[in-house]
């Protein structure tokens, strides 16, 4: 019998509301099912649950949830930690496409995701106010709260989300125990550890989280929608920054339902007074900084709330122990522009939940031996490496005036000019779309 603990809003004892919660039946490889009271009280308010599980995760963002399925298909024991009940509102990725939509569908996830976003087809993308070419593949779009969400209530049987603040991990070879606000505690063989950028839970084993580059870019977030009477003539758009002096590597629109979203992406210093001009007025402040946008959007609203994010990238020290793996930001940040942070968790997900914990459950014993393949394994060590280098690679190019960084631009959008150019002329044959209709983007 797997029972819980809710935290109401704080922390403290007096404000929990128990939760009951269905059977793990008998665990998969091994795992003893026995419940044991602390201190055997008898009081209902200071009953401390003990929770047994094959693999314990705290934090139930976009890592956690997915590794928790994988393993829960895969038929181990999952529980599940997280503050919330619900994801709230947060502001983070809010568009998947490309390789991404390659690993969700390895993980045999792109469905679930599917359900919850907003699929489009075509991008245009906008260099120096010309269309430079088009990307003819299926990007979705999303609140992240509703993704996760949605992947939430789809957890399978043997996943079990409890509601509760992990505050103290205690890790050895062979068992580990999550310690719980409320007192209660989860045992498991393996803990994973997907607490995104909140990694305070980890400091007290040692783990180090160094600094790389503070401060590394600001994303804005708003809904956007054209001026009454009028519609936007694409689907999603692409508009790159101008010159290097407007900071801006992209903006991003792509429809969430029936509303355009807006994600742009700059490497603005956190103390420029534009950043207070873009949330006081929207509107005026993307055209004094992108003119050529006008062209692609005419007359427009900013309809919400301008959302920003500051990213500090940061890897950590020291994160090699027993019984305890890191992954998605616990382990690692990513520049958003970069759109790398989601590509990364997901072969992070795949190789840990796929590949590793299989065999390291199936032999007895979790000694960091074992947890170090992982993060050996090829497949997490490149795609981490491309994430760093693809951050800073995207702040150069945004941002440095020397005359290397000006050729690569040059030659960045030339070589995308020259393959859209070859795929146009041969539309016909390979279905792309013809020129005639990029001229009508334009406004
Ligand atoms: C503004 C912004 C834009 C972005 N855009 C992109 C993009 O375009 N493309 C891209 O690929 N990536 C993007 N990213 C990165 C991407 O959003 C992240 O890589 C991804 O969301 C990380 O997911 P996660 O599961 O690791 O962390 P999170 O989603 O942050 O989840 C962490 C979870 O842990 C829980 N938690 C934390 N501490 C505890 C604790 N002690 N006990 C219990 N639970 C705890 C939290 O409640 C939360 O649910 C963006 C990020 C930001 C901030």
């Amino acid at each position: 019998m797997f029972n819980i603990v809710r935290l109401a809003s704080g922390t403290s004892s007096s404000t929990r509301e128990k939760v009951g919660f269905a059977a793990f039946g008998s665990g998969h490889q091994r795992g003893d099912d026995s419940r044991h009271k602390q201190g055997g009280r008898e009081q209902e308010d200071d009953l401390h649950l003990e929770q047994e599980a094959d693999v314990a995760i705290v934090g139930a963002g976009l890592s956690g949830c997915l590794a928790a399925t994988v393993l829960g298909r895969a038929g181990y024991r999952v529980a599940l930690i997280d503050r919330y009940a619900q994801y709230p509102p947060e502001f983070r990725v809010e568009k998947i496409g490309g390789d991404q939509v390659e690993w969700l569908r390895r993980l045999d996830l792109m469905d679930t995701i599917a359900a919850s976003s907003t699929r489009v087809d075509q991008v245009i993308n906008v260099s120096r106010g010309k269309v430079i070419d088009l990307t003819n593949t299926s990007h979705y779009g999303f609140l992240y709260q509703d993704l996760i969400n949605v992947v939430r209530a789809q957890f399978p049987e043997r996943v079990k989300l409890i509601v509760g603040k992990a505050t103290n991990l205690h890790a050895t070879s062979s068992r580990q125990q999550v310690e719980l606000a409320d007192g209660n505690t989860v045992n498991a063989r393996l803990i994973i550890i997907a607490t995104g950028m909140a990694t305070g839970v980890v400091h007290k084993l040692g783990v180090v989280r160094k600094i790389v580059s503070e401060k590394h870019s600001i994303t804005l977030g708003f809904d956007i929608a054209p001026a009454a009477g009028t519609t936007f003539n694409f689907q999603a758009l692409t508009y790159y920054g101008e010159t290097t002096s407007d900071c801006v590597d992209y903006l991003s629109l792509f429809p969430i339902g029936s509303y355009m979203r807006a994600n742009l992406f700059t490497f603005r210093d956190s103390r420029d007074p534009w950043l207070r001009r873009v949330r006081a007025m929207p509107e005026v402040t993307l055209l004094d900084t992108l003119p050529g946008l006008r062209s692609f959007l005419g007359d427009f609203r900013v309809t919400s709330k301008v959302q920003n994010w500051t990213m500090d990238l940061y890897r950590l020290e020291n994160y090699l122990c027993d019984g305890v793996v890191l992954i998605g930001d616990a382990f690692q940040t990513s520049c958003p522009a970069a759109g790398t942070g989601v590509s990364r968790l997901l072969a992070e997900v795949h190789q840990l939940c796929k590949v590793h914990v299989p065999r390291w459950l199936a032999s007895p014993g979790m000694e960091a031996g074992k947890i170090a393949q992982f993060y050996a394994d090829p497949v997490k060590q490149r795609s981490d490496r491309r994430a760093i280098r693809l951050s800073n690679y995207r702040r150069s190019l945004t941002m440095e005036n020397s005359w290397t960084w000006d050729m690569h631009r040059r030659q960045a959008f030339l070589r995308r000019k020259i393959v859209g150019w070859v795929r146009n002329t041969y539309s016909g044959q390979l279905g792309f779309h013809r020129p005639a209709e990029w001229r009508s983007i334009c406004r």
